[in-house]
């Protein structure tokens, strides 16, 4: 028996119907660039997400490096970052010439801490990026009461957290702005590389209209030094189609991450905590182990196929070999020893609960003991 970490091909079978005609439609019209396929994906994001405005992108690292260029990020500035995060959060501040600060995390819940982020401020701080990490909602009230206060913006790292709520309100429009990846592996996934940004804001709507085509407002009239970042109108359609069935999946990705979380408690592994204000969307499902290798290893042996996100943090990338001396001791210690396990809306009950099995009967082991 081998249990996969994530497989799209079932996600693809669930829908076959609705994205063959949603694809089949954009063929037939003639119309590949833009157009009404778009528009009425940005459209239904928009309203799914409780957002004004929805402006589609080729990807989630355009979505964040031009929601930075629309707050007016350049060469000089810094902007506040996680230091556990997908590198994309620090890339996208480096694409704008500022320079990423990390802060660090609290441990239970992997997202940035707010207490920590006052004293990460100096005269240059222009913006706070905090990460949804993992599909779980950053502390916004603090976050954005600090922001407020300082005169930072707030630009959300939303790439893992679709669908999921704060204090009961949908993710897409409590910062300034809010960056949306909808890579296949995602929560929302196209079958290609697709993103979006999602806003309140109608001038920085306007702004990111212009950015993503080539910073024209008007046909051959460039306004700003802008870019080709169109969200492709087949990814569009396929993304219209999934759309629908976001909420059932994110629902029994929940029910596996439950299950998981009750069976798990019991063996004194240390397992994800959920705040009150936050109601996480289960991206993944990540534990943590001081022999994590081991265990990891263990459960391959077993067929269980697990990953690691991330197995090095953003300050100890070659990319970013002048911080490398910086101390940030969550972020490294995360990055020796969380696992994610296989979690995924295609995945069964059945299985999450064999994989429970399999982990009870490794972590009985003395040498794989959690504490
Ligand atoms: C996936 C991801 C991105 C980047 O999205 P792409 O569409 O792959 O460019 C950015 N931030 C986070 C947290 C992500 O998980």
């Amino acid at each position: 028996m081998t249990i996969p970490f994530l497989e799209l091909r079932p996600a693809y079978d669930e829908l076959r119907t609705e994205i063959g005609t949603a694809v089949q439609r954009v063929l037939d019209s003639g119309w590949y660039i833009g157009g009404s396929e778009v528009e009425a994906f940005e459209r239904s994001f928009a309203d799914y997400c409780g957002a004004r405005h929805c402006i589609g992108v080729s990807n989630g690292l355009d979505a964040l490096h031009l929601g930075l260029r629309a707050l007016g990020i350049g060469p000089g500035d810094e902007v506040i970052v996680p230091s556990n995060t997908f590198i994309a959060t620090w890339l996208a501040v480096s694409h704008c010439g500022a320079k990423p600060v990390p802060v660090e995390p609290i441990a239970s819940t992997f997202n940035i801490d707010p207490d920590k982020i006052e004293a990460a401020i100096t005269a240059r701080t222009k913006a706070i990026i905090p990460v949804h990490l993992y599909g779980q909602p950053a502390d916004l009230t603090n976050i954005l009461a600090i922001a407020r206060a300082a005169g930072l913006a707030v630009l959300e790292d939303a790439a893992q957290a679709h669908g999921s709520r704060y204090k009961g309100q949908r993710i897409g429009a409590h910062g300034d702005l809010v960056a949306w990846s909808f890579y296949p592996g995602k929560n929302l996934g196209a079958m290609g590389d697709a993103g979006a940004i999602t806003t309140n804001d109608d001038a920085l709507a306007d702004e990111l209209r212009a950015l993503r085509n080539y910073g024209s407002r008007e046909r051959y009239v460039n306004d700003v030094i802008g870019y080709n970042s169109r969200l492709d109108p087949l990814q569009a359609a396929i993304l219209g189609a999934k759309l629908p069935a976001l909420d059932a999946w994110n629902d029994r990705r929940r029910d596996i991450a439950n299950l998981y979380t009750t069976r798990l408690r019991k063996t004194g592994l240390d397992v994800p905590a959920v705040p009150e204000f936050a109601e996480p969307v289960w991206h993944l499902y990540v534990i943590r182990h001081p022999r994590r290798d081991a265990l990891q290893k263990a459960l391959s042996e077993r067929g269980v196929d697990t990953l690691i996100h991330y197995p090095v943090a953003p300050h100890r990338q070659k990319a970013y070999s002048h911080m490398a001396r910086a101390s940030l001791p969550h972020a490294e210690a995360m990055a020796g020893d969380v696992l994610s396990l296989p979690i995924g809306p295609q995945l069964s009950l059945g299985d999450a609960g064999r994989l429970a099995d399999i982990l009870e009967e490794l972590l009985d082991r003395p040498e794989l003991r959690p504490a």
